[in-house]
């Protein structure tokens, strides 16, 4: 029998703004989805089991600091350090594999020693201690739910406008979640937590804090949710759900109203630079005309293999590629090739004993050293490009030879198409990422062989200073630039343009106001960035004259510290704030 009445109005918080109206979806809560008596066949293997899920949940804190950073800047994801340190401990990582060991399943191993944690922390009086129990309940939580697979949100696909209904919802859950999912109401969790900051970065309406949520609705009831006044509408009257689906929809509409401004992101005295989008999937495409963006200059296809077990085939990549290149012609698209390896550790490539390392087998090498996979890759790339608009870059090639060895492995993948009369279109233009020292020192050479460029600054800033590009005091753009940066990215420029071909910048430097001026009087020719930075960085390009760029490149190629540089630019930021109407 429903315990369900008619317009039942259940009060949270509210966490991201918006209605969602769909049909109630229960996640079944992980902890009865332990087998406690199971016992595995083989621990060897309950072992890698564990140390794969571990590397996914630790990435996945990586990925969550950084939407935090996004959202919330500087210093607010730290507490993830604690978490990444805490699940890194050797002490408990030894405890957790001794219960493997011992013929423990990896869920039940996890969610023992935790326990014992949370017991000998509960009874701490201080409130740090009190703290990291929290934490470590969080941790604990979070491991268990990656063993088991739950919380995958894949289980609504199909079921047509639903509202997830959880009593806790990870943020590695919500990181890939089905278009059909039009609302979240969570029993716990905070404003400033991982999901609410995922759910606001992906404009879905979320509502916290309802106490006993799994209890007071059944799966399939109407609901309607307000993630303005944090209110989950339970079996909604009529009345009540047709003015709601009015109120959504004027929402949506006012939302679809944000067009591109008409003008071309040009200074003003006629220089145009191009704005790029960068893109992890197939889903933030329809910003590309939300912003006015010019084209994807980074396609990080990598992303696509997140979270999956096994690796996708080629016709899997092949759709999502041939996807972009459709939805923005005829505007060119970039699709970097796959770059494993540093931060970017993923599941299939983990299980597969195909590890890449950090930072040795990364990206292109990685790669070559994988020939099949890279083929299969490659095979889904060229014939995505039979649309005419697709280019194709390889990430951190450190010299020619390597570049050398990727091209002759395309080149024997077309050959291979054309044997089997695959279409594949005018030739498709290949180029290179500039994201380590070596690759910018020899960018004379690589340009006779490479058709473009684009400069990866987060690795590049990395990797000159051996610095690690996760530590938040180094990313901040604006108060630090090391003049060696400069140095390298103007030798890059200047190396390219002798042979008349163009490099862009598609770090996060691209996005950010107040190295814009420099990166253009250095004579980058397109910038590629968060789709959400392109009306900002148009409405600052159009403010600026081009041979006062070019005048303060000159200065800045002058000096010698990132306090130095800060100066210089900050001076100009601030006239060009003003300019745009920020005083
Ligand atoms: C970069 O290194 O600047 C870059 C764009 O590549 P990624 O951030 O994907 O490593
Ligand atoms: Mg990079």
């Amino acid at each position: 029998m429903s315990n369900t009445s008619v317009g039942k109005v259940l009060k949270g918080i509210g966490a991201s703004k918006g209605i969602g109206i769909g049909r109630i979806f229960i996640l079944q809560d992980f902890d009865s989805l332990i087998n406690r008596k199971a016992v595995p066949d083989k621990p060897e293997s309950e072992l890698l089991r564990y140390r794969a899920a571990k590397d996914r949940v630790l990435f996945h804190f990586g990925l969550v600091a950084a939407l935090i950073f996004k959202e919330l800047g500087p210093g607010k994801g730290n507490i993830l350090d604690v978490h990444a340190l805490i699940l890194q401990d050797r002490g408990l990582n030894q405890e957790i594999e001794l219960l493997i060991h011992n013929g423990k399943k990896a869920e039940v191993a996890v969610e023992t020693i935790f326990n014992e944690i949370s017991e000998r922390q509960k009874l701490a009086k201080n409130e740090y201690l009190k703290e990291r129990f929290t934490v470590a309940r969080d941790i604990g939580r979070q491991l268990v739910i990656e063993l088991l697979g739950a919380h995958r949100l894949e289980v609504v696909k199909g079921k047509g406008d639903v509202i997830v209904v959880a009593r806790a919802l990870t943020p590695f859950a919500l990181a890939e979640y089905p278009v059909n999912i039009k609302g979240f109401a969570v029993e716990t969790g905070g404003l400033t937590g991982h999901a609410a900051i995922l759910a606001r970065a992906y404009n879905i309406p979320m509502v916290l804090g309802i106490p006993n949520i799994e209890t007071a609705m059944e799966n399939g009831n109407q609901a309607v949710l307000n993630g303005a006044t944090g209110e989950l509408i339970v079996n909604p009257p009529s009345e009540l759900l047709t003015y709601s689906i009015g109120l959504r929809d004027m929402e949506l509409a006012v939302k679809a109203k944000v067009r591109p401004e008409n003008t071309s992101p040009e200074t003003k005295d006629g220089h145009r630079v191009a704005l790029l989008m960068n893109i992890e999937t197939t889903r933030s495409l329809n910003t590309a005309d939300t912003y006015g963006a010019d084209g994807v200059g980074l396609f990080r296809s990598e992303f696509l293999f997140m979270h999956k077990e096994t690796l996708p085939t080629e016709e899997e990549q092949f759709r999502e590629f041939e996807k972009v290149a459709k939805a923005l012609y005829p505007r060119k698209v970039v699709i970097r090739t796959l770059d494993f390896g540093g931060d970017k550790q993923f599941p299939a490539v983990l299980e597969t004993g195909n590890g890449a390392a950090y930072p040795g087998l990364r990206g292109i090498r990685y790669c070559l050293a994988h020939e099949e996979l890279f083929k299969t890759h490659l095979r889904a790339i060229l014939r995505a490009g039979a649309s005419g608009n697709v280019s194709m870059m390889f990430p951190m090639v450190p010299g020619l030879e390597t570049f050398r060895k990727a091209k002759a492995l395309l080149k024997n993948t077309i050959k291979t198409l054309e044997s089997e009369g695959v279409r594949l279109g005018k030739t498709m233009p290949v180029g290179i990422m500039i994201e380590v020292p070596s690759a910018a020192l020899m960018a004379g050479a690589l340009a006779r062989e490479s058709d473009f460029f684009s400069i990866g600054t987060n690795d590049l800033l990395q990797y000159t200073l051996g610095i690690d590009r996760e530590d938040s005091s180094y990313s901040d753009y604006g108060i630090f630039l090391p003049p060696s940066i400069i140095q390298l990215i103007q030798l890059v420029v200047e190396s390219v343009h002798i042979k008349k071909k163009l490099v862009a910048v598609c770090g996060e430097l691209a996005h950010h106001t107040m190295v814009l001026p420099l990166l253009i009087g250095l004579g980058v020719d397109e910038l590629s960035m968060d789709a959400s930075h392109i009306p900002s960085t148009r409405q600052a390009i159009r403010a600026l004259s081009y041979a006062e760029c070019q005048e303060l490149a000159k200065k800045a190629l002058t000096l010698e510290t990132p306090e130095e540089v800060k100066i210089l630019l900050k001076g100009v930021l601030d006239k060009l704030l003003v300019k745009c109407g920020h005083p």
